[in-house]
């Protein structure tokens, strides 16, 4: 994570992604749950995923890259981060539902480069229904998951020991799940090192 890291593309549909290269890890999570500050704290760049409250504005699939490749063979970034676009508007008419479910289980199921997928659960709220079908729209593309805790700072520690127990017993059978779930505090930076270590072993450096 040393070098900057840029934004490269947005991916509305299929045809947009670019040729597969680097490694790729994606981060899911509903609308709010903290998904762009964590992506922010992670490479340490404030404002490159953007920090939102336009719910439901952009379905894509943002790209991101270190800076100072060529993409060319022999010069390839080692991994991207994908940001895929926020789930569980109370809002959201079905049609954009269905685009966002379209979206991501073409990209789920057609990405060989794609490593794992975070999905970001809100400390005070836990697995929620549309998360949950989210971890099923995953198992059943048999994408490898990790589930990380955004917001830690928000609850007493205790609660957050808590949840952790719990999370991790929800997700206990479900074929696809990494079984370490992440505590993290994008706020505090809390967990954010243990995050860049779970995805440095996800895609191999
Ligand atoms: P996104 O919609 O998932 O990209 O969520 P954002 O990153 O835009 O964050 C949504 C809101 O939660 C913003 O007001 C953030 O400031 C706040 N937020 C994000 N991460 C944290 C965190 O770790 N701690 C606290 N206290 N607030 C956070």
């Amino acid at each position: 994570f040393g070098r900057p890291w840029i934004f490269i593309r947005g991916v509305p549909s299929m045809d947009f992604l670019p040729p597969e290269g680097p490694l790729e890890v994606a981060f899911a999570g509903r609308s709010n749950v903290g998904k762009s500050s964590l992506i922010n704290a992670l490479v340490a760049k404030k404002g490159l995923a953007r920090t939102s409250n336009t719910p439901g504005r952009t379905q894509e699939l943002n790209y991101f890259v270190p800076d100072g490749y060529s993409g060319q063979e022999g010069d390839m970034p080692p991994m991207a981060i994908v940001d895929m676009p926020g789930y569980g508007y109370a809002q959201a008419p079905k049609e954009l539902v269905d685009n966002w479910t379209k979206l991501v289980f073409d990209y789920l199921r057609g990405r060989s480069t794609l490593k794992r997928v975070y999905v970001l659960i809100d400390s005070r709220h836990g697995i929620k229904k549309n998360d949950d079908e989210v971890l099923d729209l995953l198992d059943k593309a048999a994408v490898s998951y990790q589930v990380v805790l955004t917001k830690t700072d928000k609850i007493k520690e205790a609660g957050v020991r808590r949840l952790l127990e719990e999370t991790t017993e929800k997700i206990r059978k479900r074929p696809a799940a990494f079984p370490e779930v992440l505590a993290t505090s994008s706020e505090k930076a809390g967990g954010i090192d243990d995050l860049r270590r779970a995805i440095g072993v996800a895609v191999g450096k």
